[in-house]
């Protein structure tokens, strides 16, 4: 029976050396699904993509895709995974046309097969005009498009895209994402990397968190933006200019300030004592708030906050 799981891992740990890049790592990922592995530099998103396609060796765990345990099933996996490197693999000197055809030859296609199936990427990829340019003579973002169509040549199920819109002009990142959701529809599961939390909360149905190679959390965005409601944030207008974050972080009950859009978004320990608060603050000033609202924790804030947690953790452990 084909399993509905595109990805399972199950107790993943990868040591190097002394270095513990992944501890204990545990999810699955729906066929059909696009699933954010997000964390910080270092947090071990590319040793996991590494091992989950079969390029390192995990030193403890279960790791399968479509059924299949990586290590021991290697070219049944292989052939149902299509992996996008944050650096392309291909050559700069052949054409786009040419890189696709010799990545379908990698792949064992029938020449037949690998002509149409280029064309035919070429085409979904809107470089149907650059068939014939040297992928070394792409911009950046074409580059990219080139590198994601190089990996679908074989119809994998499952693609891994590491940081795909890193790097790019806004347009370029957009065009992209709507490339990536393409794919989704069409079929594909996407475990994508990315530092843009923006981009993983509109592209996927769930994000996991690692932290320093351990789950901090995984779930819908909303789940953990709820996962984080405890975390107070008010934004705050004042009559007059505030300047300095400092100021207002003299208040005990602000534990934060940043501007934000005109207005100050601060993370306070407790709504009604940080108000009472700034209401002194103001007077002594002689400003007035002319708004204060309540703020929903974004992605980004509950990131921020996994991330304190995280490192908050690591420093306690002697
Ligand atoms: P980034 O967002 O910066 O790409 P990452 O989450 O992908 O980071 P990894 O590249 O998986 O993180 O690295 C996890 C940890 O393992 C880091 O501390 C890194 O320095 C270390 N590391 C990665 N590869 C090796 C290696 N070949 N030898 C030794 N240490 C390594």
């Amino acid at each position: 029976m084909e399993s509905i799981l595109a990805i399972a891992v199950s107790g993943l740990s990868k040591n190097y050396g002394s270095l513990e890049a992944l501890s204990e790592v545990s999810f699955s990922v729906r066929r059909g699904e696009i699933f954010a592995y997000l964390g910080p530099n270092g947090a071990g998103k590319t040793t996991t993509i590494r091992i989950l396609s079969g390029l390192l060796k995990r030193d403890a765990g279960e790791v399968s895709i479509c059924g299949a345990d990586v290590a021991s099933d290697p070219v049944f996996v292989k052939e149902r995974i299509g992996v996008v490197p944050d650096e392309s693999n291909l050559y700069p000197e052949l054409t786009c046309r040419r890189n696709l055809e010799y990545m379908g030859e990698l792949y064992g296609l029938p020449r037949a097969r690998r002509k149409s199936q280029a064309e035919e990427l070429l085409s979904f990829f809107d470089l149907n005009g650059r068939a014939t340019t040297p992928f070394g003579a792409l911009s950046k973002g074409l580059k990219r498009r080139l590198t994601i169509a190089a990996a679908l040549m074989h119809d994998p199920e499952v693609v891994f895209l590491d940081e795909p819109t890193s790097g790019l002009d806004v347009p370029s990142a957009r065009a992209l994402r709507e490339l990536i959701r393409t794919i989704n529809h069409q079929g594909a599961t996407v475990f994508l990397t990315t530092h843009n939390l923006h981009e993983a909360e509109a592209l996927s149905q769930r994000v996991l968190i690692l932290i320093k190679g351990r789950v901090a959390t995984l779930g819908t965005p909303g789940e953990i933006r709820q996962r984080v409601q405890n975390l107070n944030l008010l934004s705050v207008t004042f009559s007059a200019g505030i300047e300095a974050a400092p100021l207002l972080e003299a208040c005990p009950a602000v534990l934060q300030a940043s501007p934000q859009n005109g207005a100050w978004r601060l993370e306070v320990t407790e709504a009604q004592a940080a108000l009472e608060q700034l209401l002194a603050f103001a007077g002594g000033e002689g400003v007035r708030i002319s708004e204060i609202n309540t703020i929903t924790a974004s992605l980004e804030d509950a990131f921020m906050s996994f991330l304190k947690e995280g490192e908050a953790k690591t420093e306690a452990t002697p």
